[in-house]
């Protein structure tokens, strides 16, 4: 059994007489190990340590030597990929071929950061452009922000963790971070990896436990300088709120919408989508939700697309053959269970799957669906996707747009002026043409309009706001 606790300026605190919650595998339902709860006091604790820290070490630690932490880490979860990757299949229940992409991409994600953390560079302002400012020289310094909270969800507890942690450092913070309570174990791994790689104590600290108890302690704490969120879009709210002047970034959720037209590459389409709807039981943000396929080829679609579902292997995600694995509680499976029988009921058809065993729901493909439907209005995180047929370019632009939410759409069309039309249309943080709107690259400037977020994430763009933009301006004239 394993077991875990809060880390505070280096030191995990465990056997402390507080409270000990276990974690549990969403497949088996068997506990995996204890995690021991933050109070309140230990937040407090840790941003005071992330405080000193900052001020005595990080603000002045030169880019070489972050770049060198940044690329340690990466080689040190390089060697341990299938540590991880067991990691991930037991407390978030994500397939185990999923989790070794996971990891994969945070190695790459580090090592975009050690790479920016060298190359961050300010610019000169032409003062001579106003009259008065010649013999005059503005700068434009970035710096460190100081304390950044990170908050985090479960389904990606690497990748999601590093998008915050990795510029974070690169810019020269230190970090409070309060992972998701269902994936403690991941997080804990990765905050010893950064002190073996060299991160100064104190510089990452993480505190375990619920986020309602915990979170608002942390994000009004006046020493936070930075708040940078990734979860639902209500949680979101809450945050922003309660954040008053901090700099906050919310990257939130979505139900992607996926446009395919008659000239579109329907194979490679329906290929990708199986993959853009179904992976991790579709718990992604960026899940392809609504499918919009015109008319004339609506039908081909189909019989490409429910074959290639009807093959996908739901099971034990520790085993090599699983597609699919568990959502992540028994509670959070019966609400989408609910959401589909709530769409028949309306008058949705269920073209395949629909059914629930626990923690495990069959990949459910729906149509007849309406816009005011929960599984097309809101955001399922589940394996379900709808699948519609429009008729015209301003019939598929407007239902793409019919949405609260605006994150990352996917378009498939083999004309690149429509391409382009569409592309400047849509009402969403990303577009992508010819791929599906569940691919992100870590270095593309990736966040949402709307009830998806505000602010961007991708190492470049995390760094900018990780950081402050500062003037110096100098008169040389005698
Ligand atoms: P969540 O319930 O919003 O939780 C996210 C984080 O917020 C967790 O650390 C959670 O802590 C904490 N939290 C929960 N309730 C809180 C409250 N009342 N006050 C303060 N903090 C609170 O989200 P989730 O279920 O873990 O993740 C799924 C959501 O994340 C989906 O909406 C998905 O779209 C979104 N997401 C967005 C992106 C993106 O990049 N845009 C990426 C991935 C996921 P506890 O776990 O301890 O409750």
């Amino acid at each position: 059994m394993l077991r875990a606790g809060s880390i505070i300026n280096g030191k995990e605190v465990i056997g402390k007489d507080s409270s000990v919650h276990n974690v549990k595998n969403p497949y088996t339902g068997e506990a995996i190990g204890t995690i021991e709860y933050a109070s309140k006091e230990d937040v407090e604790a840790a941003v005071t340590a992330a405080h000193q820290v900052f001020h005595s070490v990080m603000k002045t630690m030169p880019a070489y030597r972050r770049a060198e932490i940044l690329r340690k880490a990466s080689d040190l979860l390089e060697a341990r990929t299938e540590a991880y990757a067991i990691m991930l299949a037991k407390e978030a229940g994500k397939p185990i071929r999923d989790g070794r992409a996971e990891v994969g991409r945070a190695v790459q994600l580090l090592r975009f950061a050690s790479d920016e953390a060298k190359t961050m560079h300010g610019e000169l302002v032409p003062m001579d452009a106003a009259i008065g400012g010649e013999q005059r020289l503005g700068m434009v310094r970035r710096y460190p922000i100081g304390v950044v909270a990170a908050i985090t969800p479960f389904n990606f507890p690497l990748n999601l963790v590093l998008h915050k942690l990795a510029p974070a450092i690169a810019a020269g913070n230190t970090v409070v971070l309060k992972p998701s309570e269902k994936t403690p174990f991941s997080a804990v791994m990765l905050a010893k990896l950064f002190e073996e790689a060299g991160l100064p104590s104190g510089a990452l600290n993480v505190i375990q436990g619920a986020g309602a108890e915990l979170v608002p302690t942390l994000v009004t704490n006046p020493l936070v300088q930075k708040v940078t969120f990734t979860g639902s879009s209500q949680v979101g709210l809450s945050i922003k709120q309660m954040a008053g002047l901090k700099k906050v970034t919310l990257e939130l959720g979505s139900n992607s919408p996926n446009l395919i037209f008659e000239d579109g590459d329907l194979d490679k389409a329906a290929r990708s989508l199986v993959k853009g709807a179904f992976a991790f039981a579709g718990q992604v943000c960026i899940s392809a939700q609504r499918i919009y396929v015109q008319r004339a080829v609506y039908p081909s679609f189909l019989e490409r697309y429910i074959p290639m579902v009807e093959q996908l292997v739901s099971g034990d995600p520790l085993q090599e053959v699983t597609d699919l694995g568990p959502m992540i509680t028994e509670e959070a499976a019966l609400r989408a269970e609910q959401w589909i029988r709530e769409a028949e009921s309306q008058g949705a058809t269920v073209l395949t799957g629909g059914k629930r065993k626990g923690t495990m729901l069959q990949p459910t493909v729906l149509t007849g669906v309406t816009h005011d439907m929960k599984v097309m209005c809101q955001e399922v995180f589940a394996p379900i996707v709808s699948v519609l047929p429009f008729d015209t370019e301003e019939e598929g632009i407007r239902l793409a747009n019919d949405s609260d939410y605006g994150l990352q759409a996917g378009v498939f069309t083999r004309n690149i002026s429509r391409a382009l039309r569409i592309a400047d249309q849509l009402d969403t943080g990303g577009v992508w043409i010819n791929e599906i709107s569940t691919y992100r690259q870590d270095n593309q400037p990736y966040g949402g309009v709307k009830l998806s977020g505000t602010g961007k994430e991708g190492i470049r763009y995390a760094l900018e706001e990780m950081t402050e933009m500062k003037f110096i301006g100098i008169h040389y004239a005698e």
